[in-house]
């Protein structure tokens, strides 16, 4: 619905027009690929180092080095996580969701990358095994793990009712990045970026192109697992929205926690493997 009730004028080839087919904007033949099959064997030897829970309507934080894995479990019930990504060493270097939507599309399965910001474009972590890879896309063009959405966040939520709610995922995120680092608040909001939304089932509406979500068909059990291609500083938040059949952004909704474990493989096991170096362009933009 907008306040715009200009006349439209059809041009005399607007059909003609709509019909050119579309060609894909990055085509990913030449994107380097991970190896899946030295990945999934070095965990099948890996050992569990870490466990930590997300806790409903709030986030954790986790430590990854390169060449370690680690899981996101739903326990309990049906529940969405909002995932951060940092270089451990270096939080300017962080997960640009924009970015790897444009080359993997709007939702992530295995062998897909979360790729980093600028000037670093690199891949931070790569899905190894999704036990929802089965959804495919549904009858409403719904799909899991989207990477459209931004995350829930109290500026947002202030802008359309007036209120203030500090259980977004952007504010628990927050926290858990402010406390894991011992950084204040408004630095460490500045570094919380848009998601990865596990679990969470998305698409973009037929006639008015908008976002929508449905109830994620995550049960308990389900995990998402990646592989972590540097050294990483992780947060997941456990959306206030539950498994976001209705609304976010409020107490309202059934929240569940989450567990995130981290795997270390076996020494040896990942030999050959290098941890990606940073994007190769020369950085003058033609100065
Ligand atoms: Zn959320």
């Amino acid at each position: 619905m907008t306040n715009d009730d200009l006349p439209m004028a059809l041009p005399p080839d607007a059909e003609a027009r709509r019909a050119v087919p579309p060609v894909i904007c990055y085509p990913t033949d030449t994107l380097p690929q991970p190896d899946l099959v030295l990945y999934r064997a070095a965990r099948a030897g890996a050992v569990k180092i870490d466990e930590v829970i997300a806790e409903p309507r709030e986030a954790a934080a986790f430590r990854v080095q390169a060449g370690q894995f680690f899981r996101i479990t739903s326990v309990e019930g049906p529940q969405v996580g909002d995932l951060n990504l940092w270089n451990l060493h270096d939080p300017g270097e962080r997960f640009y969701s924009g970015k790897t939507r444009a080359l993997h599309g709007t939702h992530l399965t295995n062998g897909h990358r979360m790729w980093s910001n600028f000037p670093h474009l690199r891949p931070m972590a790569t899905i190894i095994d999704d036990t929802l890879a089965w959804y495919g896309a549904d009858a409403f063009g719904g799909r899991v793990h989207d990477v459209i959405g931004t995350r829930c966040d109290p500026h947002t939520h202030h802008l359309l009712s007036g209120e203030d709610y500090h259980h977004c995922c952007h504010s628990n995120l927050t926290r858990a990045y402010a406390r894991a680092q011992g950084v204040r608040v408004g630095e460490a909001a500045e570094l919380v970026h848009d998601v990865l939304n596990v679990f969470m089932c998305t698409g973009f509406t037929q006639d008015t192109g908008q976002y929508f979500m449905k109830a994620s068909p995550v049960r308990p059990g389900d995990y998402l697992e990646f592989f972590a291609e540097i050294d990483l500083l992780g947060a997941l938040s456990a959306c206030p929205g539950g498994d976001c059949s209705s609304e976010h952004s409020s107490d309202a909704a059934a929240c569940h926690p989450l567990l995130i474990e981290v795997f270390a493989p076996q020494e040896g096991a990942l030999e050959g493997w290098q941890s990606s170096p940073r994007n190769g362009y020369s950085g003058s933009h033609g100065l």
